[in-house]
């Protein structure tokens, strides 16, 4: 008998940077797939003026999930589809905050259905503590001299606090 074949996710956003919304989201995403992807848009339409380039999102990423060996992260450029395929995922996991967040979502997951009716996206909502939360809030913030300490892991406010300081 054959087993069934674990099932993949990808979580993909720009994550710049990762913040406690983002983790809530990845960890459930693990109660409805075997193993998940977190990937890194290489080229995001959504941020504007990054702090962390690609390559450290990825290493930050790395470390908030240091010990969870069913995740992994990855960067990708071009289509999300054709990067689903090629790794095997037929779920793509989008998190879902408030209202403002669906119009742009459903757009996307119908897009991507066309693009390739092999994938599925699903959504999951954030601990209502989270649902205010954005990377470029954070950003913000923390630009500003705020205290972020609430809304990302320590390793990222580490990182964030040296990047704000040398500018
Ligand atoms: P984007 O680049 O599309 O803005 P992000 O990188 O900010 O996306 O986030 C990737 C995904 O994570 C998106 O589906 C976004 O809705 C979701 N997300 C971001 N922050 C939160 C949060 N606080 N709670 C739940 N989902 C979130």
């Amino acid at each position: 008998m054959t087993r069934p074949r674990p099932s993949v996710a990808l979580y993909p956003g720009s994550f710049d940077p990762i913040t406690y919304g983002h983790e809530d989201i990845a960890r459930r995403a693990l109660s409805v797939a075997d193993r998940l992807i977190v990937a890194v848009a290489e080229t995001s339409t959504h941020v504007k003026s990054s702090v962390f380039d690609v390559a450290e999102r990825v290493e930050l990423i790395r470390e908030v999930f240091v010990g969870e060996d069913r995740i992994e992260v990855k960067s990708f450029e071009g289509l999300l589809v054709d990067f689903a395929r090629k790794q095997g995922a037929t779920l793509v996991v989008r998190g879902l905050r408030a209202v403002s967040d669906f119009e742009y979502e459903l757009q996307m997951a119908q897009m991507n259905q066309e693009l390739w009716p092999g994938v599925e996206t699903i959504f999951l909502v954030p601990e209502a503590r989270f649902s205010f939360l954005s990377s470029s809030l954070v950003r913000e913030v923390a630009k500003l001299g705020g205290d972020v300490g609430s809304f990302v892991s320590p390793p990222v406010l580490e990182r964030l606090a040296a990047k704000l300081r040398h500018g």
